[in-house]
């Protein structure tokens, strides 16, 4: 894992390395889509992590809300046949603990955690003592203060590899996107802390397939140092967000036809 995230801008944004790409289902829903899944996206040969979605925060109760640690095993799994690393989101220390436990390699924030002190404190106080990368993503809130007072959270508990997930603000009222990118706020916050890697997340802001290349080639333009893609078999029978995941394949279309130097 440490090689490669070495190979990427992740190890050194300044760098001009390839970005870090992380893409796997929004959640794990049972073993086989979980290892179909991933399977799918070693073979392209163009992922760099795994990611999936095993406790999942939802805006409203009674939707589905992640198959729990019983996934665990299932990442693991999908480490063994692809060599490559998996990451979770974890907004609990029990999560942490679980996470890490079952040999999760990267852990993130999701954006309604990082907008919640105490939840990154509790976080960080889990992560004491632990050598482990965390990505943090941007609160659901346009607030740059929240979203780096969580970053100081976690280095404060001795984490060195701290990285910066993009996945645009909640605004009221329908827009475009899913959550507006305010490209404007990450980039301040990069200009702020060249040190830390920021990586986009296209899935989350578009809400939808059709502006996800757009949107991935903005980052690219914007000099973002990797993407976190939402991939799924099926993406239309996605227990969560089906709108915006897409296939293994054309995850494969979509990082083909980004033109990574202009
Ligand atoms: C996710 O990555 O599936 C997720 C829940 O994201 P966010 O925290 O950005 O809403
Ligand atoms: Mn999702």
């Amino acid at each position: 894992m440490e090689q490669i995230l070495a190979n990427t801008k992740f190890g050194d944004p300044t760098s001009d390395k390839k970005p870090l790409i992380i893409s796997g289902p929004c959640s794990a829903e049972t073993e086989e889509q979980t290892l179909a899944t991933m399977q799918a996206l070693a073979k392209t040969g163009k992922v760099d992590v795994l990611r999936a979605g095993i406790w999942k925060p939802r805006t409203r109760p009674g939707s589905f809300e992640g198959i729990g640690t019983k996934g665990l095993p299932w990442l693991q799994k999908a480490k063994e046949l692809t060599g490559l690393p998996v990451t979770v989101e974890v907004a609990t220390a029990k999560q942490v603990e679980d996470a890490l436990h079952f040999g999760v390699d990267i852990l993130w924030i999701g954006a309604r955690t990082t907008v919640n002190p105490f939840s990154v404190q509790d976080i960080a106080d889990a992560l004491k003592g632990v050598d482990v990368p965390v990505l943090i993503k941007n609160p659901i809130n346009p607030d740059l203060e929240l979203w780096i007072g969580a970053v100081e959270r976690i280095q404060k508990a001795g984490i060195k590899k701290v990285g910066l997930i993009h996945r645009g603000f909640s605004s009221y009222g329908n827009t475009e996107y899913r959550n507006a990118p305010m490209w404007h706020l990450a980039i301040e916050l990069k200009r702020r802390h060249p040190e830390l890697p920021m990586i986009c997340d296209p899935s989350h802001i578009s809400g939808r397939r059709d502006i996800l290349q757009a949107v991935s080639q903005e980052a690219i333009d914007l000099d973002y140092d990797g993407l976190m893609v939402e991939t799924h078999v099926d993406p239309d029978a996605a227990w969560s967000d089906a709108k915006q995941q897409i296939t293994p394949e054309k995850f494969a279309e979509l990082l083909d036809g980004i033109v990574w130097r202009r």
